[in-house]
């Protein structure tokens, strides 16, 4: 039997959905308005193009949504106290400084970083967010692997008591991925690049994430007939070509369910993320949050 196709504009267009509903509360009977800001260091062209989706996403869901644009040659200083002028503005409820930053800070991102306030840390990175994901109490979680855990429940996939193997260790995707889904009592396995016998970990998988960053590297042989196959991985491959980490066309001949790449969990990063500014903005209720 042909895969199920597991197309990231459905469940994208889910979230949004349920989104506006929220947002309304929020205006209508809290009197807020949710707030972003996100700052851009430099020129490079595909942050550019990333921090340009994530504030037309948030127009789209009248998020108020402000872009910072920094020079390239920013000092350290400046931005931390942009990053503290953020944190005290009282209409912005979620923050994200875009990477990579340029070389001359980028040793300094783990500071730059965790100058966000945990409140409004909706990229989920921050050390407090990360321990309270690690104790099950999920607050502001990484957007891609949050994204993966909403696609497999709105697609009704059970994951309780199934076996999940992630192949990418990463605080990014792989570490949180392994956290929400013990979280819903799938039995996880993480393999990583030191990983021995790995095809033979793979194939035991009911749920399979591949978080490696190489171009189809997961094939046929390495999935279990019907399990369901979570492609994280973007590769680009030629100009216009972009693939995932799974050989999309051998597997989906064993899969039960696989997600494309692209098309597949990509589109539900920013969904993710307007779904953190959201959260934080109701948690922020009542506390310091200034009404419209
Ligand atoms: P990373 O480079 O930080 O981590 C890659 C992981 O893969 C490492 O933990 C490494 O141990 C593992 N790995 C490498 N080679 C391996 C091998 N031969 N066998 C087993 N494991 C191996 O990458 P990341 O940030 O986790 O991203 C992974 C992929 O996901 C990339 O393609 C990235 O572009 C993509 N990504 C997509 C989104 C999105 O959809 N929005 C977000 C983040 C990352």
């Amino acid at each position: 039997m042909a895969a199920r196709i597991l197309e990231g504009k459905v469940f994208a267009a889910q979230i949004k959905d349920s989104l506006k509903s929220e947002i309304t509360v929020l205006r209508e009977v809290n009197g807020i308005n949710p707030g972003l800001a996100v700052i851009i260091v430099g020129e490079d062209p595909a942050s550019k193009v990333y921090v340009s989706n994530k504030h037309k996403a948030c127009e789209e869901l009248g998020i108020y949504s402000e872009v910072i644009r920094l020079p390239e040659n920013v000092s350290k200083q400046e931005l931390l106290e942009r990053i503290e002028q953020l944190n005290n503005d009282k209409i912005i409820h979620g923050i994200l400084v875009q990477l990579p930053l340029p070389s001359h800070i980028k040793a300094d991102e783990k500071e730059i970083m965790n100058r966000i306030n945990p409140d409004k840390d909706v990229d989920g990175f921050h050390p407090i967010n990360v321990g309270k994901l690690g104790i099950g109490e999920e607050f502001l979680v990484p957007c891609t692997p949050h994204g993966c855990i909403k696609m497999l429940e709105l697609a009704q996939i059970p994951i309780s008591g199934k076996r999940a193997v992630i192949i990418g260790r990463s605080n990014i995707v792989g570490k949180p991925m392994f956290n929400l889904l013990l979280a819903r009592n799938a039995t996880v396995t993480v393999c990583h690049s030191r990983t021995e016998n790995l095809a033979e970990i793979t194939r035991q998988a009911d749920i399979l994430v591949a978080a490696i960053g190489k171009p189809r590297f997961v094939t046929k042989d390495m999935v279990k007939h019907g399990a369901v196959v979570i492609d994280v991985g973007i590769n680009r491959i030629a100009e216009k070509k972009l693939v995932g980490d799974v050989d999309f066309e051998q597997v989906k001949e064993v899969a039960g369910a696989i997600t494309p790449v692209p098309g597949g969990v990509g589109l539900l990063t920013i969904a993710m993320l307007l779904h953190n500014t959201v959260k934080a903005a109701q948690a922020m209720c009542g506390k310091n949050s200034e009404r419209i």
